[in-house]
Protein backbone atom coordinates (compact mmCIF):
# COMPACT_ATOMS: atom_id res chain seq x y z
CA UNK A 1 0.00 0.00 0.00
CA UNK A 2 0.94 3.42 -0.27
CA UNK A 3 0.34 5.43 3.42
CA UNK A 4 1.26 8.37 4.70
CA UNK A 5 2.06 8.40 8.84
CA UNK A 6 2.01 11.45 10.93
CA UNK A 7 3.74 11.60 14.40
CA UNK A 8 6.71 9.28 14.88
CA UNK A 9 7.02 9.28 18.76
CA UNK A 10 8.38 6.18 20.89
CA UNK A 11 5.44 4.18 19.05
CA UNK A 12 5.01 6.03 15.92
CA UNK A 13 8.85 5.05 14.60
CA UNK A 14 8.96 1.40 15.40
CA UNK A 15 5.57 1.09 13.45
CA UNK A 16 6.78 3.00 10.72
CA UNK A 17 9.92 0.43 10.54
CA UNK A 18 7.67 -2.67 10.93
CA UNK A 19 5.30 -1.52 7.68
CA UNK A 20 7.93 -0.79 5.70
CA UNK A 21 9.87 -3.98 6.59
CA UNK A 22 6.70 -5.38 5.19
CA UNK A 23 7.11 -3.58 1.68
CA UNK A 24 4.65 -0.61 2.06
CA UNK A 25 5.79 2.87 1.03
CA UNK A 26 5.55 4.86 3.73
CA UNK A 27 5.31 8.62 3.38
CA UNK A 28 6.14 10.39 7.23
CA UNK A 29 6.05 13.53 9.09
CA UNK A 30 6.94 14.75 12.20
CA UNK A 31 6.81 17.72 14.24
CA UNK A 32 10.64 17.61 15.30
CA UNK A 33 12.09 16.57 12.13
CA UNK A 34 14.68 14.75 13.08
CA UNK A 35 13.32 11.41 13.90
CA UNK A 36 11.46 11.45 10.27
CA UNK A 37 15.32 12.00 8.83
CA UNK A 38 16.14 8.81 11.06
CA UNK A 39 13.34 6.87 9.57
CA UNK A 40 14.76 7.24 6.01
CA UNK A 41 17.56 5.33 5.89
CA UNK A 42 15.30 2.73 6.42
CA UNK A 43 13.08 3.45 3.20
CA UNK A 44 10.51 5.87 4.45
CA UNK A 45 10.08 9.04 2.24
CA UNK A 46 10.19 11.89 5.04
CA UNK A 47 7.53 14.84 3.47
CA UNK A 48 7.73 18.32 4.72
CA UNK A 49 3.85 19.27 5.78
CA UNK A 50 1.00 16.70 7.21
CA UNK A 51 -0.82 17.52 3.84
CA UNK A 52 1.58 15.52 2.06
CA UNK A 53 1.15 12.54 4.26
CA UNK A 54 -2.49 12.77 3.71
CA UNK A 55 -2.55 11.10 0.42
CA UNK A 56 -2.39 7.58 -1.11
CA UNK A 57 -4.19 4.74 0.09
CA UNK A 58 -4.74 5.53 3.43
CA UNK A 59 -3.24 7.90 6.19
CA UNK A 60 -1.97 6.70 9.62
CA UNK A 61 -1.83 8.80 12.69
CA UNK A 62 -0.06 8.04 16.19
CA UNK A 63 0.54 11.26 18.12
CA UNK A 64 0.63 12.61 21.77
CA UNK A 65 -2.93 13.29 22.31
CA UNK A 66 -6.04 15.51 22.12
CA UNK A 67 -4.64 18.74 21.75
CA UNK A 68 -1.90 17.55 19.52
CA UNK A 69 -4.34 16.00 17.24
CA UNK A 70 -6.24 19.68 17.33
CA UNK A 71 -3.42 21.25 16.38
CA UNK A 72 -2.37 19.02 13.21
CA UNK A 73 -5.85 17.35 11.54
CA UNK A 74 -7.23 20.62 11.27
CA UNK A 75 -9.67 21.78 8.72
CA UNK A 76 -8.02 22.87 6.22
CA UNK A 77 -6.34 19.69 6.08
CA UNK A 78 -9.45 17.83 5.99
CA UNK A 79 -10.92 19.98 3.16
CA UNK A 80 -7.55 19.69 0.73
CA UNK A 81 -7.05 15.73 1.60
CA UNK A 82 -8.55 13.98 -1.69
CA UNK A 83 -11.89 12.34 -1.02
CA UNK A 84 -12.30 8.63 -0.29
CA UNK A 85 -8.69 8.95 1.88
CA UNK A 86 -8.90 6.59 4.61
CA UNK A 87 -7.30 8.18 7.93
CA UNK A 88 -6.20 5.48 10.46
CA UNK A 89 -5.47 6.97 14.23
CA UNK A 90 -4.62 4.95 16.45
CA UNK A 91 -3.37 7.62 19.30
CA UNK A 92 -5.21 7.16 22.66
CA UNK A 93 -7.58 10.09 22.61
CA UNK A 94 -10.85 11.25 24.25
CA UNK A 95 -13.98 9.44 23.24
CA UNK A 96 -15.37 13.20 22.53
CA UNK A 97 -12.75 14.23 20.00
CA UNK A 98 -13.08 11.16 17.90
CA UNK A 99 -17.04 11.48 17.91
CA UNK A 100 -16.39 14.95 16.25
CA UNK A 101 -13.48 13.69 14.54
CA UNK A 102 -15.83 11.01 12.64
CA UNK A 103 -18.31 13.62 12.16
CA UNK A 104 -15.53 16.24 10.10
CA UNK A 105 -14.59 13.28 8.14
CA UNK A 106 -17.63 12.22 6.64
CA UNK A 107 -19.17 15.55 6.02
CA UNK A 108 -16.04 16.11 3.64
CA UNK A 109 -16.17 12.31 1.94
CA UNK A 110 -13.19 11.27 3.92
CA UNK A 111 -13.11 7.87 5.77
CA UNK A 112 -12.00 8.16 9.16
CA UNK A 113 -11.60 4.40 11.81
CA UNK A 114 -10.29 4.73 15.31
CA UNK A 115 -7.61 2.22 15.86
CA UNK A 116 -5.93 2.46 19.23
CA UNK A 117 -3.39 -0.13 20.41
CA UNK A 118 -2.64 -2.25 23.41
CA UNK A 119 1.03 -3.01 23.92
CA UNK A 120 4.03 -0.83 24.64
CA UNK A 121 6.80 0.32 22.24
CA UNK A 122 8.92 -2.97 23.14
CA UNK A 123 6.00 -5.03 21.88
CA UNK A 124 5.52 -2.30 18.84
CA UNK A 125 8.77 -3.14 17.63
CA UNK A 126 8.34 -6.75 17.45
CA UNK A 127 5.13 -6.37 15.46
CA UNK A 128 3.05 -7.70 18.29
CA UNK A 129 0.55 -5.17 18.96
CA UNK A 130 -2.91 -5.73 19.53
CA UNK A 131 -5.26 -3.46 17.75
CA UNK A 132 -8.75 -2.31 18.57
CA UNK A 133 -10.43 -1.16 15.52
CA UNK A 134 -13.59 0.75 15.01
CA UNK A 135 -15.33 2.37 11.84
CA UNK A 136 -16.57 2.10 8.61
CA UNK A 137 -15.79 -1.93 8.16
CA UNK A 138 -14.84 -1.61 4.37
CA UNK A 139 -12.01 1.03 5.40
CA UNK A 140 -10.86 -1.55 7.97
CA UNK A 141 -10.76 -4.53 5.00
CA UNK A 142 -8.77 -2.01 2.91
CA UNK A 143 -6.09 -1.37 5.69
CA UNK A 144 -5.81 -4.68 7.44
CA UNK A 145 -2.60 -5.32 5.92
CA UNK A 146 -0.92 -2.67 7.70
CA UNK A 147 -2.21 -4.09 10.87
CA UNK A 148 -1.05 -6.92 10.12
CA UNK A 149 2.37 -5.29 9.57
CA UNK A 150 2.50 -4.34 13.45
CA UNK A 151 0.16 -6.08 15.09
CA UNK A 152 -0.38 -10.23 15.80
CA UNK A 153 -4.49 -9.85 16.21
CA UNK A 154 -6.78 -6.55 15.12
CA UNK A 155 -10.33 -6.75 17.06
CA UNK A 156 -13.05 -5.15 14.80
CA UNK A 157 -16.02 -3.93 18.00
CA UNK A 158 -18.37 -1.40 16.42
CA UNK A 159 -19.06 0.89 13.58
CA UNK A 160 -18.82 4.27 15.44
CA UNK A 161 -15.06 5.22 15.80
CA UNK A 162 -15.21 6.52 19.09
CA UNK A 163 -16.40 2.55 20.57
CA UNK A 164 -12.58 1.94 19.79
CA UNK A 165 -11.70 4.41 21.97
CA UNK A 166 -13.70 3.93 24.89
CA UNK A 167 -12.26 0.35 25.01
CA UNK A 168 -8.93 1.19 25.34
CA UNK A 169 -9.71 4.26 28.06
CA UNK A 170 -11.64 1.16 30.04
CA UNK A 171 -8.27 -1.33 29.58
CA UNK A 172 -5.83 1.53 30.31
CA UNK A 173 -8.18 2.54 33.70
CA UNK A 174 -7.98 -1.26 34.15
CA UNK A 175 -4.33 -1.21 33.93
CA UNK A 176 -3.76 2.30 36.11
CA UNK A 177 -6.12 0.26 38.66
CA UNK A 178 -4.01 -3.33 38.87
CA UNK A 179 -0.51 -0.91 39.26
CA UNK A 180 -2.33 0.96 42.09
CA UNK A 181 -2.99 -2.21 43.71
CA UNK A 182 0.20 -3.78 43.39
CA UNK A 183 1.96 -0.09 44.34
CA UNK A 184 -0.42 -0.83 47.69
CA UNK A 185 0.34 -4.00 48.20
CA UNK A 186 3.60 -3.63 48.34
CA UNK A 187 3.79 -0.91 51.03
CA UNK A 188 1.41 -3.44 52.85
CA UNK A 189 4.25 -6.23 52.34
CA UNK A 190 7.25 -4.60 52.57
CA UNK A 191 6.14 -2.77 56.16
CA UNK A 192 5.88 -6.39 57.68
CA UNK A 193 8.97 -7.63 56.24
CA UNK A 194 7.80 -9.64 53.80
CA UNK A 195 9.66 -9.11 50.19
CA UNK A 196 7.69 -7.93 47.03
CA UNK A 197 10.13 -10.64 44.95
CA UNK A 198 8.47 -13.27 46.91
CA UNK A 199 4.89 -12.16 46.70
CA UNK A 200 4.75 -11.79 42.80
CA UNK A 201 6.62 -15.25 42.39
CA UNK A 202 3.50 -16.72 44.42
CA UNK A 203 0.84 -14.29 42.74
CA UNK A 204 1.76 -13.67 39.28
CA UNK A 205 2.13 -18.27 39.18
CA UNK A 206 -1.26 -18.66 41.00
CA UNK A 207 -4.10 -16.43 40.90
CA UNK A 208 -3.21 -12.98 39.27
CA UNK A 209 -0.48 -14.43 36.56
CA UNK A 210 0.32 -12.23 32.70
CA UNK A 211 1.98 -9.65 31.98
CA UNK A 212 0.55 -6.73 34.10
CA UNK A 213 1.20 -8.09 37.29
CA UNK A 214 4.76 -9.55 36.32
CA UNK A 215 6.10 -6.49 34.12
CA UNK A 216 4.69 -3.96 36.39
CA UNK A 217 5.36 -5.72 39.55
CA UNK A 218 8.70 -6.19 39.34
CA UNK A 219 9.53 -2.52 38.71
CA UNK A 220 7.43 -2.23 41.78
CA UNK A 221 9.93 -4.75 43.53
CA UNK A 222 13.44 -3.35 41.98
CA UNK A 223 11.93 0.49 42.71
CA UNK A 224 12.76 0.93 38.91
CA UNK A 225 10.96 3.39 37.34
CA UNK A 226 13.45 4.56 34.61
CA UNK A 227 13.54 4.48 31.60
CA UNK A 228 10.29 4.72 31.05
CA UNK A 229 8.30 2.31 29.10
CA UNK A 230 4.75 4.23 29.81
CA UNK A 231 5.30 7.26 31.11
CA UNK A 232 3.10 8.02 34.47
CA UNK A 233 1.73 11.24 32.50
CA UNK A 234 0.27 9.64 29.84
CA UNK A 235 -1.18 7.52 32.00
CA UNK A 236 -2.72 10.09 33.79
CA UNK A 237 -3.91 11.60 30.62
CA UNK A 238 -6.03 8.15 30.20
CA UNK A 239 -7.44 7.99 33.41
CA UNK A 240 -8.93 11.42 33.04
CA UNK A 241 -9.99 10.49 29.76
CA UNK A 242 -11.76 7.70 30.98
CA UNK A 243 -13.62 9.76 33.87
CA UNK A 244 -14.64 12.02 31.21
CA UNK A 245 -16.11 9.62 29.44
CA UNK A 246 -17.70 8.25 32.19
CA UNK A 247 -18.98 11.49 33.17
CA UNK A 248 -20.88 12.49 29.79
CA UNK A 249 -22.89 9.02 31.13
CA UNK A 250 -23.67 10.21 34.55
CA UNK A 251 -21.57 7.59 35.38
CA UNK A 252 -19.25 7.14 38.51
CA UNK A 253 -15.58 5.61 38.10
CA UNK A 254 -14.45 5.99 41.98
CA UNK A 255 -11.67 3.71 41.90
CA UNK A 256 -10.34 5.40 38.47
CA UNK A 257 -10.82 9.07 40.70
CA UNK A 258 -8.23 7.65 43.66
CA UNK A 259 -5.64 6.01 40.26
CA UNK A 260 -6.35 9.73 38.89
CA UNK A 261 -5.12 11.41 42.28
CA UNK A 262 -2.15 8.83 42.50
CA UNK A 263 -1.02 9.67 39.54
CA UNK A 264 -1.38 13.54 40.29
CA UNK A 265 0.61 12.92 43.41
CA UNK A 266 3.94 11.33 41.38
CA UNK A 267 3.15 14.63 38.33
CA UNK A 268 3.53 17.08 41.49
CA UNK A 269 6.45 15.63 42.91
CA UNK A 270 8.25 15.50 39.29
CA UNK A 271 7.59 11.81 38.69
CA UNK A 272 5.77 12.11 35.32
CA UNK A 273 8.33 11.12 32.84
CA UNK A 274 8.87 8.16 34.96
CA UNK A 275 7.31 4.59 34.47
CA UNK A 276 3.43 4.18 35.31
CA UNK A 277 5.21 1.67 38.18
CA UNK A 278 5.79 5.03 40.08
CA UNK A 279 2.74 4.44 41.88
CA UNK A 280 4.65 2.11 44.17
CA UNK A 281 6.77 5.15 45.38
CA UNK A 282 3.33 7.24 45.57
CA UNK A 283 1.72 4.75 48.31
CA UNK A 284 5.35 4.39 50.05
CA UNK A 285 5.60 7.73 50.09
CA UNK A 286 2.08 8.28 51.89
CA UNK A 287 3.16 5.45 54.27
CA UNK A 288 6.13 7.75 55.53
CA UNK A 289 8.73 5.46 53.82
P1 LIG B 1 5.54 10.17 22.41
O1 LIG B 1 6.78 9.35 22.34
O2 LIG B 1 5.44 11.24 23.45
O3 LIG B 1 5.30 10.79 20.92
C1 LIG B 1 4.28 11.73 20.71
C2 LIG B 1 4.23 12.15 19.25
O4 LIG B 1 3.28 13.23 19.12
C3 LIG B 1 5.55 12.69 18.69
O5 LIG B 1 5.62 12.41 17.33
C4 LIG B 1 5.39 14.21 18.92
O6 LIG B 1 6.18 14.98 18.05
C5 LIG B 1 3.94 14.37 18.56
N1 LIG B 1 3.35 15.59 19.09
C6 LIG B 1 3.10 15.89 20.39
N2 LIG B 1 2.52 17.11 20.48
C7 LIG B 1 2.42 17.59 19.20
C8 LIG B 1 1.92 18.77 18.65
N3 LIG B 1 1.37 19.74 19.41
N4 LIG B 1 1.98 18.93 17.31
C9 LIG B 1 2.52 17.97 16.52
N5 LIG B 1 3.02 16.80 16.99
C10 LIG B 1 2.96 16.62 18.32
O7 LIG B 1 4.25 9.24 22.65
P2 LIG B 1 4.06 7.67 22.29
O8 LIG B 1 4.51 6.86 23.46
O9 LIG B 1 4.59 7.41 20.92
O10 LIG B 1 2.46 7.61 22.29
C11 LIG B 1 1.68 8.01 21.17
C12 LIG B 1 0.23 7.65 21.46
O11 LIG B 1 0.12 6.24 21.66
C13 LIG B 1 -0.37 8.30 22.72
O12 LIG B 1 -1.72 8.63 22.50
C14 LIG B 1 -0.23 7.20 23.76
O13 LIG B 1 -1.19 7.35 24.81
C15 LIG B 1 -0.49 5.98 22.92
N6 LIG B 1 0.10 4.73 23.43
C16 LIG B 1 1.32 4.74 24.00
C17 LIG B 1 1.85 3.54 24.48
C18 LIG B 1 3.21 3.51 25.15
O14 LIG B 1 3.47 2.54 25.88
N7 LIG B 1 4.08 4.46 24.92
C19 LIG B 1 1.13 2.33 24.35
C20 LIG B 1 -0.11 2.36 23.71
C21 LIG B 1 -0.63 3.58 23.25
P3 LIG B 1 7.68 15.43 18.49
O15 LIG B 1 8.57 14.27 18.17
O16 LIG B 1 7.94 16.62 17.67
O17 LIG B 1 7.62 15.74 19.98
Amino acid sequence: MDIGFIGLGEMGAVMVANILKAGHTVRVWNRSPERAQALSAAGAQVVATPAEAFAGDAVFSMLADDAALREVIDSQLLENAPRGLIHVNMATISVALAESLAHAHAERGLNYVAAPVLGRPDVAAAGKLTIVAAGPAEAIDLVQPVFDAIGQKTWRIGSLPQQANVMKLAVNFMLASAVETLGEASTLLTGHGVAMQDFLDVITSSAFPGPVYQGYGKMIAEQRYEPALFKARLGLKDVRLALDAAGTISTALPIASVVRDSLLDAVAHGEGEMDFAVLGQVSARRAGR
